[in-house]
Order: structure tokens, then sequence, then C-alpha cells
């Protein structure tokens, strides 16, 4: 399967070419050419799996062939749920379309309506933003959005969760009826299901990962630890390999903020990113995250969303999520677009039911070490009212792994004493990746 084969134009050929981008990925194999036909379309696909150039690419080859815009009104709106979604696609979109002319403008909240305005005023082809801001600018009359022809929807879900459903109705009242819709989400919850019947027009469906499945080529590995050794052991955890960029994920805003201060008191290189920081320390955290002048990113589970990072190699839930979906969004920021990645969860006692929680979700191996020197004081209760089982023989540490010494309890998966298969170690070191991309 090419990038040829599914039909798109020179222009945009030569731009994934510079990108790197050697084939499609399944939901781009799959979606391209629906969007093309200009078909509507549902897609279940989390991010890390391509979606986005999956509505760019045919998104920019309609703008390119379409009438030149002499109205300047807006012909594609994509919304997202968060600000720095909503930059990430726009750097796509002009990273896809810099051998087109096509203008497009982000419009979120957290800066000035000024330049925004400016830029609406000056015309362009497509409008990224958040729903909140794009409402202000409804009401301004700064935006018109009668020449709306394509409406995307990205990780629609998330939108949900945030509570922009009213929002979003409002937009879909102020779009023409005659347009494309294109809706991606994480999964096909039933909501997701409603949004579509009632606004999207015999949309076809793609579906690149089964319903809150993560991607296969992840491990996830929990370390039972006291709550009050949580920071000692992260600490640990990190010093194994302090090179390697790690996004760490905090419950609290107020957690993420000690946290930093702790591990800077402990000579780290660390920054929090989450809603109560202003969009500008959002961007700078993020980029100096990206270049590495810090290597410990701590962030809560709205603020991480949306931002591009690839390929991390791992991922630390510092406390897990209350809700097991956030735990397979977070686990989408590690193990992307076929690299593999490994998560590891600290757990308290506490948090046995959360873990339970997340077990049943993921339908996918966990192994459950004890660290040396943090062992718990209170056993982890995952089967509900069960005592913990024995626990196995110490084990040698694989090699390429973040983690102390182990003693693997029984995961309940048949594993015994064994963390991981062994294909699995092998060809995580096999493929070793640098972390994240600049
Ligand atoms: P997304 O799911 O859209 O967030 O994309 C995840 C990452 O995969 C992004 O950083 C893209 O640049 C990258 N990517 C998207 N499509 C391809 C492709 N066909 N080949 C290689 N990398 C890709």
């Amino acid at each position: 399967m090419s990038f040829e084969s599914l039909g798109l134009a020179p222009a945009l050929l030569r731009a994934l070419a510079e990108q790197g981008y050697a084939e499609p990925t399944p939901v781009q194999a799959a979606a391209i050419p629906i969007v093309l036909e200009g078909a509507d379309l549902l897609a279940a696909a989390q991010t890390g799996t391509g979606k986005t150039a999956a509505f760019a690419l045919p998104l920019l080859q309609h703008l390119s062939q379409g009438p030149a815009a002499t109205t300047r009104r807006p012909r594609a709106l994509v919304l997202t749920p968060t600000r720095e979604l909503a930059a990430q696609v726009h750097d796509n979109l002009r990273a896809y379309g810099k051998h087109l002319r096509i203008g497009s403008t982000t419009i979120f909240g957290g800066v000035s309506m000024g330049p925004q305005m400016q830029a609406l005023r000056r015309g362009v082809d497509v409008i990224i933003a958040t729903p909140g801001r794009l409402i202000d600018h409804m009401q301004q009359r700064s935006v018109d959005l009668s020449g709306i022809e394509v409406l995307v929807l990205d990780e629609a879900d998330r939108m949900l969760d945030m509570g922009f459903l009213p929002a979003l109705k409002r937009i879909l009242a102020a779009l023409p009826r005659q347009r494309q819709t294109l809706l991606f989400s994480a999964t096909f919850a039933p909501l997701i299901k409603a949004l579509a019947m009632q606004f999207m027009h015999e949309p076809r469906e793609v579906s690149v990962t089964p319903p809150n499945s993560v991607a296969t080529t992840v491990t996830h590995h929990v370390h039972p630890v006291d709550a009050a050794s949580k920071r000692d052991l992260l600490l640990h955890v990190l010093a194994q390999d302090s090179r390697r960029q790690t996004l760490v994920f905090s419950r609290t805003k107020h957690g993420a903020d000690k946290l930093v201060r702790y591990l800077e008191a402990a000579g780290m290189r660390a920054a929090a990113i989450h809603g109560n920081k202003s969009q500008n320390a959002r961007t700078r955290a993020l980029a100096d995250f990206k270049s590495g002048r810090i290597t410990v990113l701590v962030a809560t589970d709205i603020a991480a969303r949306g931002i591009d990072i690839d390929q991390l190699p791992i991922v630390i839930n510092f406390d897990l999520p209350m809700v097991a979906e956030d735990y397979v969004h977070r686990i989408g920021r590690t193990g992307r677009a076929g690299a593999d990645g490994m998560a590891v969860s600290l757990v308290s006692h506490e948090e046995s039911g959360l873990l339970r929680d997340i077990r049943k979700l993921l339908k996918q191996d966990i192994a459950i070490s004890d660290v040396a020197g943090f062992e718990p004081s209170h056993p982890l209760r995952l089967d509900a009212g069960a005592p913990r089982p024995a626990q196995g023989q110490r084990q040698p540490r694989p090699s390429g792994r973040p983690q102390g010494s182990h003693r693997p309890h029984n995961t309940s998966h048949g594993h015994g004493g064994n963390e991981r298969p062994a294909e699995g170690n092998r060809k995580r070191q096999r493929r070793r990746r640098p972390a994240a991309k600049a």
C-alpha cells in the first residue's frame, strides 16, 4: 500500500516524502479514499495511529481542487478538545500542505482574540478551533461559518467528556447542512454514535483499534508502593535512565506542581503542564521537553491530551486515573506508530480498585512487581477481597528496564515469575528508539 495508490495529489506526496512517511498507516489507508470520495466518516482511531493525516491529507486535497477562495470565507473547520491538539493539527496541516496555497489559522482560548480576528478578516481556508473560543467569535460575529464545506470533529469523545456537547450543538447549527462531516474518536461510545446519527449523513465507518484497547507494542508494569514512598520510588525509576524523556501523569494540578518541585529539589529538570498554567507556560514546557532541556514532563490527564510527542519510550503513572478509560488515553503517549513503549504505574494499596478497573478494561497483561527497598506495607487487593497471592522467586532484572530488582507477584495471567514473554524483551532491546521528536 502506498500514498500514491490512495489517489493523493503530487504536491501532497512530495510533502509526505519530505516528512519521511514511507507508507500510510492503517487508518490512513482506510479513511483517505472514503474522504476523497466526499462521504461522511466515523473513525475509531486513537492518537498515535496517524489519524491527523487521515483527515488532513484528503482535506487539503479537496481544498486545493476547489474553486479559488474569492469570498475569503473559511471552507473547512476542525474542532479539537484542547489548545495543544489544535496547535498540533495546525502544524500538521502546514507541513502536509507546504506545497499548496492553503491558508489556515487556530482559534483557541488563553490568548488574546485580536490576532485571531485579524487572521479571520484576512481570510483563511481552514480554521482549527476549540469549541469555547469559536463560540466567542461567533457571538462577536468575527467568524463566518456559512461557507464551511468540511467539518472535522477530532477526538470527539474527549470533547464530550469535557462537556462541550452544548457548544458543539451550537456550532453545528451554524454550519451549512450540505457539508462533509468527519468524526474521529478513540472509541465508538454510545454518545458518539448518537452524535453521528444526529449530525452526519450515512457515515462510513472505519475502526483501527478495537474499542478501549491500547497499542499492543506497549508493555504494562505496576509497582506496588506505599503512597508516602511514591515520590522516592519515582526518583528511583527515573534515575535508572535519566537521559530519557519521561512523561509522568498526576491526577491533580496541585499534585503535578508539588511533584515538579520535589523532582527539581532532587536535581532533575522537570516541568508541569496542566489547566492552571497559561498557554505560554504550557507551550514553553512542551518545547523544553521536546528539545531535551527538561527530561520529565508532569501532566494532568486533560492537559496531556493532544500534545504531540512521538514515540516516548516510557510513560509513568504517578497515580492512577479515576476513570479506567483515562489510562488508555495516557498510555496513548507511548508505543505510538508501531514503536515499543512501556507504561509504569506506581500503585498504592488505596488504588487497588482503580487498578482492578484498568485490568478489566485492558484485557492485556500487566506485570506486577515490587521494587526492592520500596515494598509496600499493605498489599494491593487485586481480586476484590482475595488475599495477595504467594510471591514467586526473585528474578534477575531484565536489561533495558528502568526498575530496580523485582520480586514478581502472581499476575493472574499465568506468567508466574516472568514479567513478560521473552519475545517482548528481545523486541524491546532491538528496537529502542530515540525519545521525543523535536
Ligand atoms: P497522530 O495519530 O495523528 O497523532 O499521529 C501520530 C504520529 O505519527 C505523528 O507524529 C505523525 O507525524 C506520525 N505519522 C502519521 N502518519 C505517518 C506515516 N504514514 N508514517 C510515519 N509516521 C506517521
